[in-house]
């Protein structure tokens, strides 16, 4: 009797531990986050756009939390990174671009005791990873702390199109998140939509330029070098006329070219993580550090405080598409993706965050985080959103200073600041404090060294983007 009833037991024992041994054993959080450099908001079609350069994108949108109205805090790629980064402003976090335009010439790396969002993680068992397009994003500034890798060469964003090998580093990580049963944090970032906008593959040229044109259209059509030093971004922009609207409207193609192309990656990575069946568990986040000027307020590229420069797209895909479809129209902060995703993964934020999490906009108990301000690269200029208008004190071409009514004029084509505008001796007060606030806080970390010598790779990466 004793016997048997022993006999059962361990029968059931066996058969408890084979149903736990079938049951599918829960995978480590995987964090996904892509920075497509450069890309405009609304040169996607899932916020509007009406050519065809975004059809992977858009239809990760549908499953992912649109943000319809993120704005970006700098026009610059060091400043707006690092902001994502730290969870801080850039005055605060005092990191930003070498930039002859803004008369900003010293590179300074992070201060130390400004902990990142990748030490955060790390500090918490996640393997770190980024795999990054080098330039304002290198380790020089502090964008490596954190990550057990931190790479430019591995990953060859511009190769993919020919060679889908690109990604197995890639794919090597997420197979030792499985292996080792730790979680994910992969950094994906590229220059696929930054100038000189020659990279496109051919095909995707021609679908937006589809006719014979003597305009450059690809690297090789660039005219010969007036100098022995000058760049294939000064050789890009002196084949066009910016005068000439037909010379526009082919700079803007080249640039939707660039779109699409950042499209294919973005499809390439996904389908990678599908295969390793990581997507669906996956918190997925598609951003830009800033937009790209197209002589809207009479300039071009990313420096100044415009909505072109500032407007960046925000799509965050949860695991199992949780609040899938979901366009939250209210303006919320780039930056605020810090705290977000470290409230979803319930991991403690650093002390003194600026940036505040978006994870209660989304389950409806708080209002967006406010207020919206974004500085330019020297750090003395800012732009506000406040009551309804926009101001910016920063100067350009002849203009003092500019003042928009956000929701009458969402494209920023009348200035109300030269018209005694009610509105304007409040918000030009207000800039100044902000201002002022953000520099005393500021003075709070100073103590960062400027880069010491930057090497030669980083100089050859920097001049190739067009900024030395
Ligand atoms: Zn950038």
């Amino acid at each position: 009797m004793i016997r048997k009833a022993v006999f059962t037991l361990c029968l059931l024992g066996l058969g408890a531990a084979a149903v736990l041994w079938l049951r599918p054993r829960p995978q480590p959080p995987c964090v996904i986050l892509m920075s497509i450099d450069t890309l405009r908001a609304d040169h996607l079609g899932c916020y509007g756009y009406a050519r065809a350069t975004s059809p992977h994108i858009d239809a990760f949108a549908g499953e992912a939390v649109q943000f319809m109205q993120a704005c970006s805090q700098a026009p610059s790629t060091a400043a707006s990174h690092m902001s994502l980064f730290t969870g801080l402003l850039p005055p605060v976090h005092r990191v930003t671009n070498t930039h002859a335009r803004d008369h900003t010439t010293d590179l300074r790396p992070l201060s130390p005791s400004i902990p990142t969002l990748a030490e955060t993680l790390k500090a918490r068992g996640f393997l770190t990873a980024g795999f990054h397009g080098g330039g304002y994003v290198s380790p020089e500034f502090g964008f490596g702390r954190g990550f057990d890798l931190f790479d430019h060469r591995q990953v060859r964003w511009d190769r993919l199109w020919h060679d889908h090998r690109q990604l197995e580093p890639i794919r090597a990580w997420l197979a030792r998140s499985r292996r080792e049963k730790k979680p994910l944090f992969l950094f994906l970032h590229h220059y696929l939509c930054h100038d000189p906008y020659v990279k496109a593959p051919r095909p995707l040229v021609e679908r937006f330029l589809p006719g014979p044109s003597p305009l450059p259209r690809w690297r090789r059509d660039l005219p010969p070098r007036l100098r022995v030093d000058e760049t294939t971004h000064e050789r890009f922009w002196r084949s066009f006329d910016g005068n000439d609207e037909s010379h526009r409207r082919h700079v803007i193609s080249l640039y939707d070219a660039g779109v699409a192309h950042a499209d294919f990656v973005f499809q390439r990575v996904r389908l990678l993580l599908e295969e390793e069946k990581a997507y669906d568990r996956a918190l997925v986040i598609l951003l830009a550090d800033h937009g790209e000027e197209f002589w809207e307020h009479g300039d071009i590229l990313h420096w100044r405080l415009f909505r072109e420069s500032l407007h960046v797209p925000l799509l965050v895909r949860f695991p199992d598409a949780a609040m899938a479809g979901r366009k939250i129209a209210a303006p919320v902060r780039m930056f605020d993706i810090m705290p977000t995703l470290l409230e979803h993964l319930g991991v403690p934020r650093p002390a003194g965050l600026q940036a505040a999490s978006l994870m209660p906009l989304l389950r409806g108990d708080a209002p967006a985080p406010a207020p919206l301000a974004s500085f330019s690269n020297g750090f003395a200029f800012a732009r506000i959103l406040d009551r309804g208008f926009v101001y910016s004190n920063q100067p350009s071409g002849g203009t003092e200073e500019w003042l928009f009514a956000a929701a009458a004029d969402p494209l920023e084509t009348r200035n109300l600041a030269g018209s005694a505008h009610p509105q304007l001796g409040r918000l030009r007060q207000a800039a100044a404090a902000l201002l002022k606030q953000q520099e005393k806080l500021g003075a709070a970390y100073r103590g960062g060294s400027a880069v010491a010598g930057m090497d030669r790779e980083l100089r050859r990466q920097l001049e190739a983007l067009g900024y030395l």
